[in-house]
């Protein structure tokens, strides 16, 4: 059985009363026993000693048993006369007649003692009587003989004295068990409730909530409570700094682009980071599952092996999902020891492919070059080795060299386009801009190259249509597509510049370059916007072009926010069209107006 804080205190002051009530009462009785007995001998004494005159001055020494029974009758006591040589004279509780069977009484302890000393003092059991007695011995003298006068008493009495005491302390005693136990209940149950309390707050405390400071100032357990609090609270801190760092921690992981996955010693997964569910594509979540099942591939798993077992390790793996290969370096490396690893899979397949478009980049301006540098090195050697003097020829080289510095600065300056809006040094400011006007201004610059080929321009476009965009960005975007519509298509074609307003959610303008030239075949729709990418590289420079217009294009259009693509013209030739914001209500106003135009 299990005894609460209650039970123990009332068991503990139980045990401390008995301990107390029979102590006492053995040292009481002890005590009383000596008080008693002392005060026996005292008696037993003065009874000798008043005796002693009688004795003396008895003229009948043949009476001195009947002086001893009229003495023992006096005092209470049994009074025994013995004389020097031993033999009983007289006593007071032996009948005359037996005095001559009593044996020798001069080896008794008190009457050697009394004779020696003059008083002897003895407690024993008495060989005539059978029991206790307390003897008390004086010497007396007659003129006819010498003896001792011994008084007894038994110490029965004393004894019943005695148990009636124990008696006596033992009801007291159980008395002050009572007293005491209801005593003790009170006090522990006072001391146990506050321990109660204190074990109630300190549940709450460890439950989170706050509570209010236990009252009764100065005891210890108030002491403990304000211990308990300041626990509390340093715990709290803890607690609090432990939270701030583990949300960093992962805030630090979440905003990680490189996957994370770490384990246990047993190779549990025990934490994964966003990147990494989205690389390892899993449905369900992969904390506490085995690294083996959540990551498939050999060299990793293996290289974790090697990682648990304290050695690093890096490698290059790629990764084929869904038909699309990923390149991933893998960074694997031990917690501390047995306690784990830690995987770090960044995917570098972009970083890749911007590597191999620089190195493209590089191998195709140095290509683009090459052509016009070496004409017009050809071409000036040419001059110079006599052609300069042929007025046939020399004019010839000469408009070479020039048309090919011409296309030279052409592609210097596409380029440098080019790297100002990469690099961000070509920043578009939007604004609200009149498409019709913008139209026309374009179709203007392009009139005298249309002119030349024969072909027609024109521009549907309501002159209230509105875009969001950068004027001058949109300037070029344009020039560059109606440039081209001319460019490609054959002598005496038709070009139209068309936009109209799209409405919904987010409201779009579309303006649309139309030509029915040659058109762009399907299979290079979607690359034609790369740069140096030409559908035919002959005619492209023939035509003095460089093969990054369209790059160009779709840089500007996609930083004003807007998209760029091309489609098939009917019955031939091509559409190559722009999408950018647009503002609400235009789309509904234009149906407007074509509902109100007569039918023509
Ligand atoms: P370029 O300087 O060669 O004109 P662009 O980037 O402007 O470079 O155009 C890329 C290629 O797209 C051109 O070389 C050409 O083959 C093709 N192209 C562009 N516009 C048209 C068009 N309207 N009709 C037919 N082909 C076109």
């Amino acid at each position: 059985m299990r005894l609460g804080i209650r039970g123990r205190l009332f068991l503990v002051s139980v045990a401390l009363i008995l301990a107390v009530a029979s102590t006492s009462a053995v040292y009481l009785e002890f005590e009383l026993r000596r008080w008693f007995e002392g005060r026996l001998e005292d008696e037993l004494l003065a009874h000798a000693t008043a005796s002693l005159p009688a004795v003396e001055s008895t003229a009948d020494v043949g009476d001195f048993d009947r002086l001893a029974d009229r003495l023992g009758a006096a005092t209470d006591a049994r009074i025994t006369l013995i004389a020097a040589d031993g033999r009983v004279l007289g006593d007071s509780a032996v009948a005359h007649a037996d005095l001559p069977g009593l044996d020798d009484h001069g080896d008794r302890p008190e009457v050697i003692a009394a004779l020696a000393r003059g008083r002897g003092l003895s407690r024993r059991a008495s060989t005539t009587l059978g029991t206790d007695m307390l003897y008390v011995a004086v010497p007396f003298t007659h003129p006819t003989r010498a003896g001792v006068l011994r008084a007894a008493t038994p110490l029965a009495a004393a004894d019943g004295t005695v148990s009636r005491m124990r008696f006596l302390v033992m009801v007291g005693s159980a008395l002050g068990l009572i007293v005491a136990t209801i005593m003790s209940l009170f006090a522990s149950d006072l001391l146990s409730r506050r321990l109660r309390a204190l074990l109630d707050r300190a549940r709450a405390m460890a439950d989170g909530h706050a509570v209010p400071e236990l009252p009764g100032k100065g005891d210890e357990i108030a002491g403990l409570d304000r211990s308990l609090r300041r626990l509390d609270d340093a715990l709290e801190d803890v607690v609090g700094t432990l939270a701030r760092e583990r949300d960093r921690s992962e805030a630090v992981l979440e905003g990680m682009e490189e996957a994370v996955v770490a384990v246990d010693g047993h190779k549990q997964v025990t934490l994964v980071n966003r990147a990494a569910l989205a690389l390892l594509d899993t449905e369900a979540s992969p904390i506490g599952r085995p690294f083996t099942e959540v990551v498939q591939n050999a060299r990793i798993r293996a290289a974790l092996d090697r990682a648990l077992a304290g050695e690093p390790r890096t490698l290059q793996i790629d990764m084929t999902r869904a038909g699309e290969t990923r390149h991933l370096l893998v960074r694997v490396t031990p917690q501390r020891a047995g306690e784990g690893g830690v995987v770090v899979l960044h995917d570098v397949t972009r970083l890749r492919r911007l590597e191999t478009m620089r190195r493209d980049f590089v191998a195709n301006v140095s290509h683009e070059l090459r052509t016009p540098v070496s004409v017009i090195r050809l071409n000036a050697e040419t001059l110079r080795d006599g052609a300069m003097h042929d007025p046939k020829n020399g004019p010839r080289f000469v408009e070479a060299l020039l048309r090919n510095a011409e296309r030279l600065s052409d592609l210097i300056s596409d380029l440098l386009d080019i790297s100002r809006i990469e690099s961000g040094q070509y920043p578009v400011h939007t604004e609200t801009v009149r498409l019709g006007a913008l139209a026309a201004r374009v179709v203007a610059s392009v009139y005298q190259l249309a002119h030349e080929r024969g072909t027609g321009l024109e521009v549907h476009i309501d002159d209230a249509l509105e875009a969001r965009a950068d004027p001058k960005a949109l300037d070029q975007v344009l020039v560059n597509l109606v440039q081209n519509a001319v460019k490609y298509s054959p002598p005496g074609s038709h070009v139209e510049v068309r936009a109209e307003a799209i409405d919904g959610p987010d409201p779009r303008v579309r303006l649309e370059v139309r030509d029915d030239g040659p058109g762009i075949p399907a299979e290079h729709r979607a690359r034609i916007f790369e740069r140096f990418y030409r559908v035919d590289a002959g005619r492209s420079k023939h035509m003095g072009g460089t093969g990054l217009g369209l790059s160009i294009v779709k840089h500007l259009v996609s930083n004003m926010g807007g998209a760029v693509g091309v489609g098939e013209n009917t019955p031939k030739g091509a559409v190559f069209w722009v999408e950018l914001p647009g503002l609400e209500g235009q789309g509904l106003e234009a149906q407007r107006l074509e509902g109100q135009r007569p039918a023509s």
